[in-house]
């Protein structure tokens, strides 16, 4: 079967269910954008359960748990925009490139996912035409917005506090891919309080092969950009996220003005055509 019959394009989504991407606060006046990549568990209707059970799905392995909650608190804190995708990475993950092998999992953290084995090309199209696809149309259509103002990509996730058996130390983590300057503003704040133990990083570093929203939408179009990991039991409660959220408005705050600076030269470059892209 290919396009010319038509069935390629038959929506994976039934119309009564959630739109695969959600933009919040898209006029924003922070120089922050937000995106959140593993926001939701849910998976489409027509694809079940993806066979896996109800405790699965709510796992780390079907999103990153609290990291929405954080991402919209910060949205909020900062009056900035953000991206959510609307649908489980386990369906297709919205991080990695269509080339990896995680982009449509066919095992998690040592769980295999039945509803994901043997796809046909047809049907890893049609989740990437119903999921992908749009969730990065929207960050492509937000940055493209903002011509005006500078820009600096956080991308916010969670991460399980116990992985193969052996617990993680770190509270928080700040990850960059090849440019470490925003990353290296934030770690020196988060590390001065003392408070908590903060990766370099770590859990995850961003790679090419792995990694997508970082460096196709960040370092891609030249935008500081840096992907913040916070541990799920820190914000499993509404309580956690806020206070998390707080911590990273805070830590925000007091980096901003010499994050504009060290990358002013880059968004002058982007906006080149633009003599207002500063002010
Ligand atoms: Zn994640």
């Amino acid at each position: 079967m290919d396009s010319d019959t038509g069935t390629s394009t038959l929506a994976l989504l039934d119309s009564d269910e959630p739109p695969p991407v959600e933009l919040v606060n898209a006029d924003g006046r922070s120089s922050a954008v937000l995106v959140c990549d593993h926001a939701s568990n849910r998976v489409p209707r027509q694809l079940g359960t993806l066979g896996l059970d109800a405790v699965q799905l709510a796992d780390h392995i079907g999103w990153d748990p609290g990291a929405a909650d954080v991402a919209r608190r910060l949205s909020m804190l900062l009056d900035a925009p953000l991206v959510l995708s609307g649908y489980s990475r386990l369906v297709i993950d919205c991080n990695r490139p269509l080339r990896s092998a995680g982009s449509i999992a066919e095992q998690s953290d040592g769980v295999p996912v039945p509803g994901n084995r043997g796809l046909s090309p047809l049907e890893r199209e049609r989740r990437v035409n119903a999921l992908y696809r749009p969730y990065h149309d929207a960050i492509d259509r937000l940055l493209d917005t903002r011509t005006r103002r500078p820009s600096l990509l956080l991308s916010i996730h969670s991460f399980t506090p116990v992985l193969n058996g052996r617990p993680r130390p770190w509270h928080i983590g700040i990850s960059h891919w090849r440019d470490r300057r925003l990353a290296a503003l934030m770690l020196g704040v988060l590390a001065r309080s003392g408070e908590f133990t903060v990766g370099n990083n770590a859990p995850y570093p961003i790679e090419e092969d792995v990694d997508y929203t970082i460096p196709v939408h960040g370092e891609g179009r030249g935008l500081p950009s840096v992907m913040i990991e916070i541990r799920q039991d820190g914000i499993q409660t509404a309580a956690g996220a806020a206070t998390w959220a707080a911590r990273l408005a805070e830590c925000y705050r007091l980096i901003e003005a010499e994050a504009l600076r060290i990358f002013e030269s880059s968004f002058n470059a982007n906006s080149a055509s633009d003599p207002m892209a500063l002010t």
